[in-house]
């Protein structure tokens, strides 16, 4: 991805710098050749001629936002069938740069696959690396891997097909690693797996069932670590994550029956945790007008419940908790990401400061990149939200992209007003 040529000054703003650090008012970040020279108060700028200057107009000037759980193919779902073949290769390709497109116009800047149909994320990441199309620089996933029989597998014998598009059926150990190994060629970075079930499939497969064995999950984490891949799993049950924790998973998606041993075991080796938690609140509200039943509906209640309290006790201790989360339901669509971080506010109670640090450092965190970006500090890429208002006294500002004035990344102004 280019970088900006030239020096940019941003002034007339608070500094929020991802570090969940109290934000530094009067600040000013200078950015030059697409890296962050300085951030801090704007007396101790260095006096700059020739710069190209952004007024945050006595606004926000903070990080790039990172999905940590990103679903670029997911359009319009309003069932599980839906996952899988309902369009071409050709048309979710579109759909998934147009995603792609959207989500860097809503301020993220970085974003970490959490599956993806066929290998379109991996093309995605090129497509955006070589600047042929705009979106969040990106940690691809490719195909998932579910235990036969598991929440992923639905089809039923008769019909005769399998889940060619977005999973690999596995039945032991072995097909586990030729799973991972196909995946190795494909290019991807995330091995996603689904150890348990969820609240969509009540009947066989709900919140509190296992969907892969402990040895599958070692399996496909010995083979995805042995060629420098990451592991990443859909855990709901409490046995579940602990078996993910056991295996070795590198973060958690979801977390949510989290017990006293299972925050022990996470907390020794820092696994981040991605809780996607508006999902479920979205489910609630909007699942009656989708026809999902009763049993659903309560199913994603007790599970956002449970997922809320394992997030609030993982923080409280130390934890790593990152923000996205599963947008692409008809009820939960791409381009609402951020009502995450309002959620996490108003719902689990988190501070916007911690909010913030959870989308922005935490995010870089997960993607292994923390050392590029995720943070507004020198050396880093310029990778900045320039918002009108204070996010700190109403979160819900980053959910209006009409509020942004910038959206840049690696100093070139990609999205908000200033890209008009
Ligand atoms: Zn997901």
């Amino acid at each position: 991805m280019k970088l900006a040529h030239g020096t940019t000054l941003i002034v007339n703003g608070q500094l929020i710098d991802g570090t969940g650090a109290p934000p530094v008012r009067h600040a000013a970040v200078i950015v030059k050749n697409g890296r962050i020279v300085h951030a801090g108060p704007s007396s101790m700028a260095p006096t700059l001629s020739d710069a190209r200057m952004i007024d945050a107009r006595g606004g926000t000037i903070m990080p790039g936002l990172v999905e940590a759980h990103f679903h670029p193919t997911y359009f319009n779902v309003a069932a599980l069938e839906d996952l899988d073949i309902k369009y071409p290769v050709e048309y979710v390709t579109l759909l998934a740069s147009a995603n792609a497109k959207l989500a860097l116009e809503c301020g993220y800047t970085a974003a970490r696959s959490g599956g993806s149909l066929f290998n379109i994320d991996v093309w995605l990441k090129k497509g955006i690396e070589e600047d042929l199309i705009p979106g969040p620089r990106l940690a691809t996933s490719g195909r998932e891997i579910c235990g036969v029989g598991g929440l992923m597998d639905w089809n039923p014998e008769f019909r005769k097909i399998g889940m060619e598009g977005l999973v690999l059926l596995i039945n032991g150990p072995d097909e586990a690693r030729a799973a991972v190994r196909k995946l190795v060629k494909d290019g991807v970075e995330w091995v996603k797996t689904y150890p348990t079930g969820d609240a969509a499939a009540p009947d066989t497969n709900d919140h509190h069932t296992l969907c892969m064995t402990f040895e599958e999950m070692h399996a496909v984490v010995a083979t995805a670590h042995n060629h420098g891949m990451k592991v990443t799993g859909h855990c709901r049950a409490t046995e579940g994550i602990k078996n993910a924790l056991k295996a070795g998973y590198d973060t958690l998606e979801h977390g949510t029956f989290m017990d006293d041993e299972a925050l022990e075991l996470l907390l020794k080796r820092n696994v981040p945790v991605v809780p996607a938690l508006f999902f479920e609140q979205a489910s609630i509200d909007r699942g009656p007008e989708f026809g999902l039943s009763q049993k659903v509906i309560d199913g994603h209640q007790e599970t956002l419940e449970g997922g809320a309290e394992s997030a609030r006790r993982i923080l409280k201790a130390g934890g790593r908790i990152g923000l996205g989360g599963d947008y692409g339901f008809a009820w939960n669509p791409h381009g609402d990401y951020a009502k995450e971080l309002t959620f996490f506010v108003n719902y689990v109670g988190f501070t916007p400061l911690e909010t913030i640090k959870c989308a922005t450092q935490t995010g870089a965190q997960i993607m292994g990149r923390d050392t590029e970006f995720g943070t507004l500090a020198a050396g880093k890429l310029a990778d900045i939200l320039v918002v009108e208002g204070d996010v700190l006294k109403d979160i819900s500002i980053l959910e209006n992209r009409s509020k942004f004035i910038a959206v840049m990344q690696g100093g070139i102004v990609k999205a908000g007003k200033m890209a008009k």
